[in-house]
């Protein structure tokens, strides 16, 4: 009987022992594929030596030293080298230990920001529906996902909304793209106006959607809509890449597709691959001058910023991305994913929608193609699909309530940036035949 508060409490998950490559083995010889890098975080798969040596050589050294105290050159290094590589007004980064926290630092910024320049006023932060930032009490507020905030509502922060950008539900048959996308920045400014700009922080998305609808892109043109109203009424804008930034969806930002910087940008997952718990917020100057000139200080902070070992591991694994090009490689293997996808799942009956960006993709199911008809949620399909598919040894992310925190499902891919055109044909191959089991099965039961 273990006594971690295990995510089932029926049941103690299986015991990993090790991993190489895109491969998890347990503790019975078992191998699983990682299609979904767990989620969306082992972007160069498991036991990389480079990564486990540049670990080693720090601990040697110091494996920590309090901010309050030091600064160390690794954490100096890693710094240096995300500034470099990304947009050059994104000049400022501050290490925190995951993607919760990297959103609480951004809602934190934003607001010590408008307090710095006199414009305590600002209270109010603006989301979207069906969005996810993180489950510590601020982010879990600022995020859009029903099912997981439920049981905290009373304890949340007031947020204002508008709606998620989904092509394939939310934009009407008689419109075309651009006249959807007209249409839901017309009422972001709308949404804007009704608030009263003068009391709004700033705008939190994702940039691709992850886990709550599954690889949602926006469509072209939006975020950069979206941003452009932001600035008009001095809005901020802060970009969650904790899922599908660092290289994930073809370029290093995803934000990079969309023409547009945005103020404040939180990364995770793939910034330390799962090698230490590590995330980060980059921010332009003029945000941090105003603190400097104000306050004086970033009046936040944990034990853990700027962690040594935690820096180790992810400059290791963004020097190893940048030396090998993967992001280009991101972007080969993303495309030949999504055309075996096409070619191989779309003309399942249950398969509504693949979409994605770069080694970010998911897969809607329905029960109806014509009418975009959801499965009952009672029958749980996400999880027959990841039961069935752990089975056969492969790991995807499945989750329900795709379309509105309770109806619907999908499977989320995220593999590793290193996979192989043999092991995507495995994914495909074995998707194939889950999901065509799991659902005639539940179609067959109605
Ligand atoms: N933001 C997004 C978009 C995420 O997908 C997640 C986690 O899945 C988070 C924030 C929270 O990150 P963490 O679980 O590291 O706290």
């Amino acid at each position: 009987m273990s006594h971690i508060i295990h995510r089932n409490l029926e049941k103690s998950p299986i015991t990993a022992v090790s991993g190489k490559g895109c491969y998890l083995k347990d503790i019975d010889g078992k191998l699983y594929l990682d299609a979904c890098g767990g989620a969306a975080v082992s972007c160069l798969g498991h036991g990389h030596s480079e990564i486990i040596s540049a670990m080693h050589k720090q601990i040697d050294h110091l494996a920590y030293a309090h901010t309050s105290f030091f600064t160390t050159d690794v954490v100096e290094e890693l710094a240096e080298h995300l500034i470099q590589t990304a947009p050059s007004s994104l000049n400022r980064i501050y290490f925190v230990s995951g993607g919760s926290e990297a959103m609480e630092t951004s809602l934190k910024l934003a607001r010590q920001y408008f307090v710095d320049i006199g414009e305590e006023e600002r209270t109010v932060f603006l989301g979207r529906s069906q969005s996810y930032h993180g489950n510590t009490l601020g982010a879990l507020a600022v995020g859009g996902n029903e099912w997981r905030k439920r049981i905290f509502s009373p304890l949340l922060m007031n947020v204002e909304r508008v709606a998620e950008c989904n092509e394939y539900r939310g934009k009407k048959e008689s419109e075309t793209v651009d006249q959807y996308t007209d249409r839901l920045l017309k009422e972001f400014e709308k949404k804007v106006c009704d608030i009263g700009p003068h009391r709004i922080i700033a705008f939190c998305a994702e940039t691709v959607v992850g886990a709550t609808s599954g690889a949602i892109p926006p469509t072209p043109g939006y975020l950069r809509g979206i941003y452009d109203i932001c600035r008009k009424y001095g809005i901020l804008y802060i970009a969650d890449e904790v899922m599908c930034g660092m290289g994930r969806t073809g370029t290093l930002h995803a934000f990079e597709q969309d023409d547009f910087v945005p103020d404040i940008v939180a990364v995770a997952k793939g910034l330390g691959g799962g090698y230490q718990p590590i995330g980060a917020v980059f921010t332009k100057d003029f945000i941090i001058d105003a603190i400097k000139k104000g306050t004086g200080f970033f009046q936040h902070g944990h034990t853990y910023i700027c962690h040594p070992t935690a820096a180790a591991a992810a400059l290791a694994v963004q020097k190893i991305i940048f030396r090998d090009n993967l992001v280009d490689h991101v972007k080969h293997q993303g495309d030949y994913l999504f055309n075996q996808l096409q070619h191989k799942l779309s003309s399942i009956e249950t398969v509504g929608n693949i979409r994605g960006r770069g080694l970010f993709l998911g897969i809607e199911l329905v029960q109806n193609k014509e009418s975009k008809q959801a499965f009952d949620p009672s029958k749980e399909i996400h999880k027959l699909i990841k039961k069935e598919c752990f089975e056969k040894g492969l790991m995807v992310y499945p989750m329900g309530g795709t379309i509105d925190g309770q109806t619907g499902d999908h499977i989320l891919l995220a593999p590793p940036f290193i996979i192989k055109k043999d092991e995507i044909d495995f994914i495909v191959d074995t998707l194939d035949i889950v999901i065509r089991k799991v659902t005639s099965t539940v179609l067959l039961e109605k």
